[in-house]
């Protein structure tokens, strides 16, 4: 079919003979419907003068609920899009603004933070403590310790390496992960280990992120570590990445159990095996109903 939007003459709009394909349907409900969504939750968070955040006014409904004339339509959305875009930008500079503080250059720092290689990286005490709790205890507990002089100290954080407890930092600096890309192994690496400090160090905004993230690269390749780093922070996200997981590797299982990285994820994780057994029986017996 040749669609208004996608197809080869969409660059000419000809009325009455506009026609539109199914995908482009679906998908432009969809947009209508999130944006739509996003504005109730606006006008919620607006009523709550959320610190420092601009929220545009409501544009009213872009879909005609209840046939009251009111659409707005395709057109509306751009400007929405556009206002998304400009608050993505805001976000971003308010970021980087945020880790001025932060990195080779920041000054009046007052501990130096020791991953478990690499060089170790100065901090200030007062946004650890503020960012996580578990902090907060940490250097309560050193200030009581070493109360007289030599006090200022230096944290051990020997699960991390330097790359990965820079990225942690930066976090708890300025709330956004500076990671751009998952696919190659490195960053998933520094993904699983962000997740497991998140965990230990009490940051439940860093294990959202790394565990939305974390979803959407896990395949074949990855499933296992993925499964095996979902189990041991116990799913902050109600154990979504965790259920994923699981569903990639009961979907590939042929590949996977006969592999010999499964023996040696078996060997490591006597219990998550038994929860994969448990799991491709299941699916057996499901798709043995099916039939
Ligand atoms: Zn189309």
């Amino acid at each position: 079919m040749d669609c208004c939007i996608c197809g080869p003459m969409a660059a000419i709009y000809r009325p009455p003979r506009n026609t539109i394909c199914a995908p482009c349907y679906e998908g432009a409900k969809a947009i209508v419907a999130s944006l739509d969504d996003a504005d109730d939750d606006n006008e919620q968070l607006a009523a709550g003068a959320h610190a420092g955040v601009v929220f545009k006014p409501a544009r009213g409904p872009l879909i005609n609920r209840n046939n009251n004339g009111s659409t707005k339509g395709m057109r509306e959305v751009w400007e929405h899009v556009k206002d998304m875009r400009s608050m993505g930008e805001e976000a971003n500079e308010r970021a980087r603004f945020l880790s001025l503080g932060f990195g080779p250059n920041a000054a009046h720092t007052d501990i130096v933070l020791r991953p478990g290689s690499g060089p170790p990286i100065p901090a200030h005490k007062a946004i650890l403590a503020a960012r996580s709790e578990v902090f907060r205890h940490m250097l309560c507990d050193e200030e009581r310790v070493k109360a007289g002089p030599g006090a200022g100290g230096c944290v051990t954080l020997p699960e991390l390496a330097h790359d990965e407890l820079e990225l942690l930092l930066g976090f708890l600096y300025t709330g956004t992960l500076d990671l751009d890309s998952t696919e190659t192994e490195t960053g998933e690496r520094r993904l699983r280990a962000l997740l497991v400090a998140a965990d230990k160090y009490d940051v439940p905004l860093l294990a959202r992120v790394c565990e939305a993230r974390l979803a959407v690269e896990v395949g074949l390749a990855n499933a296992l570590r993925t499964l095996e780093v979902a189990d041991r922070v116990g799913g902050g996200g109600g154990g979504k990445l965790k259920e994923r997981a699981m569903a990639v590797v009961v979907e590939h299982a042929g590949t996977v159990v006969f592999s010999e990285e499964y023996e040696a994820f078996a060997a490591r994780n006597t219990v998550l095996a038994v929860e994969v057994t448990r799991a491709l029986l299941l699916a057996a017996d499901n798709a043995g109903a099916k039939a």
